[in-house]
């Protein structure tokens, strides 16, 4: 299997090119103290990236869409003192020019893969991106994605499994492990492995994350919340501090079985 894929420069650390990385955070961004404290355990616990939503583009309208700019300030602040990259969704073209300032990598989410007008404006942009797997997208279409960042100059793409609407509704989503081995195989982009979208489910979080790992993924993307069970978006599947460090211990081990290490 081919780990060392290109390797795509954010902030101060590398996805791929042989490195595991893993980026948590919540969410949402909620407060300056729910970020801080996320952020400051994540990394203490092996972390070399956070995440955080800025603008969330939530199913239903009456649910918490996010801060948006009024967040801006807390996560520069974050970013500045805890000293970890900063990943965050761009959900409409407007909002790029503003986001540069604050972010180190452009995710762009499940919902906006084939929203093909935001990936042309991205395209032109020298920040990588963390480009999502549509949730109803096939392999072929989420690669046609990506050529459209590269057909647009910018290949600095970190690719991401997130799971997959299929008949199975006892978990969110189903998170299609072939992907993680099939990326590997057929492209030279870094995956990360997204098990809280792909479950739903925190319990089974870590589990998915150690088979995501096994199948090759060049790291993680994890969502942690101070506490969970009063997150304003995706509680039900945001591991706890505890939770985050029971998989943080785990994962070396199981990288070190695959001759492979974490990167911190
Ligand atoms: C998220 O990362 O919080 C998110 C909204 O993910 P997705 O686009 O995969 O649903
Ligand atoms: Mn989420």
């Amino acid at each position: 299997m081919n780990h060392k894929c290109k390797p795509v420069k954010v902030g101060s650390t590398v996805v791929g090119g042989g490195s595991f990385t893993i980026w948590a955070g919540p969410c949402s961004v909620e407060s300056l103290e729910q970020l801080r404290e996320t952020a400051n355990q994540v990394k203490k616990m092996g972390a070399s990236g956070l995440r955080g939503g800025l603008f969330k583009l939530r199913t239903d309208p009456a649910s918490f869409q996010g801060l948006g700019r009024d967040a801006f300030a807390i996560a520069a602040q974050v970013k500045k003192d805890v000293g970890l990259p900063f990943v965050s969704e761009v959900t409409d073209p407007r909002q790029i020019e503003a986001m540069l300032e604050v972010v180190d990598a452009f995710q762009v989410g499940s919902r906006n893969m084939h929203n093909y007008s935001l990936l042309k404006e991205l395209s032109g942009q020298d920040k990588p991106i963390l480009l999502k797997r549509g949730f109803s997208a096939t392999f072929k279409e989420w690669m046609l994605a990506a050529d459209y960042l590269i057909k647009g100059g910018n290949d600095q793409i970190i690719l991401c499994e997130r799971g997959i609407r299929t008949f199975e509704t006892a978990t969110r989503n189903t998170f299609d492990i072939n992907a993680i081995a099939l990326v590997k195989e057929a492209t030279p982009f870094p995956i990360l492995a997204d098990p809280s979208h792909g479950t739903g489910i925190a319990r089974l979080v870590p589990h998915v994350a150690l088979a995501a790992a096994a199948a090759g993924a060049d790291g993680l993307l994890i969502e942690v919340h101070p506490d969970p069970a009063h997150a304003l978006s995706d509680g039900q599947q945001s591991l706890n501090f505890d939770e985050f460090a029971g998989l943080m211990d785990r994962m070396p081990k199981l990288l070190r079985a695959l001759d492979r290490e974490m990167s911190l």
